[in-house]
């Protein structure tokens, strides 16, 4: 755990019982996320990728403290939440807030937009008086590219963009140190977009604010990210500095992801080889023996199935897997 982390997490797991069909057959654990480790660190961003159902959406719930933790820990300012009291889980709260992937579902069809805003910061900030309340509002609207005479209307009579603004200004007007975005921009056209993402970039160059970043879209999250973490079935496959990770992929399964990223120039897109994946996401509930992603790795061998690969320090980054050295190697004879 780094040192300068706001928000850190120390090998954190969620899982949930699934039904069983008697009342005396045990429950079965869904794995969805069985080990994760990270750390955000203000004016800083972690990316995070991986297929759908993949956990990452149930880590960033686990790290607002909208999902249960069942183990690991969870560190706020060095300080321990999973172990503390009420007063911790009310500082998680306020400190860290999140962006939802349907702008317009996450907000309250029947509230205006400055009550939507104004919201989190009468629960969370009974500390300031109204006049402050409303003055922050304001000015929280007009930063996220708003304007103020339109706080009295309601999110239908917003765009997909706008809608995710005001999103965005009711997690960042109660000044959190951290913000957790689950997809932010997956349902937004790409012009929108871009707008999003570089809004986001700048109110952390203002703010300071420590963000985790999950999306889809690989290019994305290049873009926005200082570091990168690839996810797959509940686990952290690899992990390293944004430009490390895109550029030379120590992992089978980030360089299948990676080989899906159309490319600009026309000749290397022509050249480009996709890594097809074999089947479908195992289920978490039933994960397979030794590395999760052997059913599907085109380098497993033997020992795969038989012993889970630790998260290893390899060429600036670490990577999960027992046959790095050989993939990366293969690799860069294959380009
Ligand atoms: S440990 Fe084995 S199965 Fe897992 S990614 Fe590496 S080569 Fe593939």
């Amino acid at each position: 755990m780094s040192d300068s982390a706001v928000l850190a997490a120390e090998d954190i797991k969620v899982h949930f019982p699934l039904t069983t069909d008697w009342p005396w057959q045990s429950a079965p654990m869904l794995r969805a996320v069985d080990g994760a480790t990270l750390s955000l660190t203000a004016g800083r961003t972690l990316g995070l990728v991986g297929e759908s159902g993949c956990g990452k959406s149930t880590l960033a719930r686990a790290l607002t403290g909208l999902a249960p933790i069942t183990a690991g820990r969870l560190h706020l300012d060095g300080r321990d939440i999973t172990r503390g009291g009420a007063r911790d889980w009310q500082a998680l709260r306020r400190d860290v807030q999140m962006i939802f992937q349907d702008p317009l579902a996450s907000l309250d069809p029947r509230m205006t937009v400055a009550q939507i805003i104004a919201e989190p910061l009468a629960n969370l900030r009974r500390d300031l008086s109204r006049a402050e309340r409303r003055r922050r509002v304001a000015d929280m609207v007009e930063r996220v590219g708003l304007s103020k005479s339109q706080m009295g209307r309601y999110p239908h009579e917003f765009s997909g963009g706008q809608c995710q603004r005001i999103g965005i200004a009711r997690a960042l007007v109660v000044e959190p140190r951290v913000l957790v975005c689950d997809e932010p921009v997956s349902a937004l056209d790409v012009s929108i977009q871009a707008r999003i993402v570089d809004l986001l970039m700048e109110l952390q160059r203002e703010t300071q604010v420590a963000m985790l970043f999950i999306a889809h879209d690989l290019a994305v999250v290049r873009q926005i990210s200082d570091e990168v973490r690839v996810m797959y079935l509940g686990n952290v496959m690899e992990q390293a500095g944004a430009a490390a990770l895109f550029d030379q992929p120590r992992h089978p399964y980030t360089r299948a992801l990676l080989s899906a990223v159309p490319r600009p120039d026309l000749a290397a897109e022509r050249a480009r080889q996709r890594i097809q994946l074999p089947g479908d996401l195992p289920s978490p509930a039933n994960p397979p023996s030794g590395c999760v992603f052997r059913t599907r790795c085109p380098w497993a061998t033997d020992v795969c199935s038989q012993r889970i690969p630790a998260l290893r320090t390899l060429a600036g980054g670490q990577v999960a897997c027992h046959h790095a050295e050989r993939v990366m190697a293969e690799s860069a004879a294959a380009a």
